[in-house]
């Protein structure tokens, strides 16, 4: 049943371009000396995409906690804000990328936005886009993430706008919508650390609250069942990736109760969640199985989008 009418062909079409730009980026970025070394190799390369969309993941359900232990007022919606606060730690975690462009921060960011092109690409194909939830579409966030990502250095990542991966019409204001974001950021980082934003957005310890405050993030991995989640626990446990990125968060953030992540193997969609009567977030294993296959899948889709062929 269509709940709403909308024009699919013409989204199948921009969609197209955009991946047929993309990769002209990517063919065209070893060549010029002018473009940030972007190497989508690395993107989408198997163990680098599962980490990067399973940090930002953890950083969005974060954000959802934060927000709620700590009434923080939300204007715009919270997936919005939770997406805006993911994506700007990610972008202010590495101090190069103020001045000049971290390409390991920014391939980072390109496997997450190529896991919203292709979700979304997966919405339209099995089943349809859901516009009445709290979600941004898919392909908004894609948006999201390449607007902040452009406007964190308009001048570097030129290509981005010049390939039209960024519509002009939204890369215009994308370095306003950027230190908007960033000014949040620091309001937030202000209000739940020690730490605050200099001058020159280094992060500098400002206090020492922890004593008061001394909510830690641990996780508990639940023993998988299938033979192929077991092979995901070996592979997520024999990385420091994700110890790593939980000790940052633990170092930063001041919380008034310890906050439980479940390695979960049962669940009926992959998904993560978090849930504020309990103060844990989930994050299933099917959904790391989804950035497994989509990291395949994404050189392909590309590929075929560039050769012309339909699907
Ligand atoms: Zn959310």
């Amino acid at each position: 049943m269509h709940f709403l009418s909308f024009n699919t062909t013409r989204l199948t079409l921009t969609l197209t371009f955009l991946l047929v730009s993309l990769s002209s980026v990517i063919s065209s970025a070893s060549a010029s000396q002018d473009n940030v070394p972007f190497n989508p190799a690395r993107a989408f390369q198997k163990e680098f995409y599962v980490q990067s969309n399973l940090e930002f993941t953890l950083l969005h359900e974060l954000a959802h906690a934060v927000i709620e232990l700590n009434d923080i007022p939300v204007l715009g919606g919270q997936e919005q804000a939770a997406d805006q606060i993911a994506l700007m730690l990610l972008i202010m975690a590495d101090n190069t990328n103020k001045k000049d462009i971290n390409p390991d921060v920014l391939n980072k960011l390109l496997a997450i936005s190529g896991e919203w092109m292709l979700e979304w690409q997966e919405e339209k194909r099995h089943s349809k886009p859901v516009y009445w939830d709290t979600h941004p579409l898919a392909i908004q966030r894609f948006y999201e993430v390449t607007c902040l990502v452009y406007g964190s250095n308009p001048d570097q990542l030129e290509s981005l706008r010049r390939e039209k991966i960024l519509p002009v019409e939204r890369a215009w204001d994308c370095d306003i919508e950027f230190e908007k974001t960033r000014e949040a950021l620091a309001w937030l980082v202000k209000k739940v650390s020690d730490f605050e934003f200099n001058e020159s957005w280094d992060l500098v310890k400002v206090r020492d609250n922890k004593d008061q405050l001394p909510g830690r993030i641990k996780v508990v991995w639940i023993e998988p069942s299938t033979q192929e989640q077991k092979q995901i626990y070996a592979q997520l446990k024999s990385f420091n990736h994700l110890a790593d990125v939980l000790k940052r968060i633990n170092n930063l953030l001041n919380l008034k109760t310890d906050i439980t992540v479940y390695m979960e193997p049962f669940c009926r969609a992959p998904d993560a969640w978090w849930d504020g009567t309990k103060n844990n977030m989930t994050v299933c294993y099917d959904l790391i199985k989804e950035f497994e296959k989509n990291s395949l899948l994404l050189p392909d889709l590309v590929k075929k989008l560039k050769s012309g062929s339909k699907d």
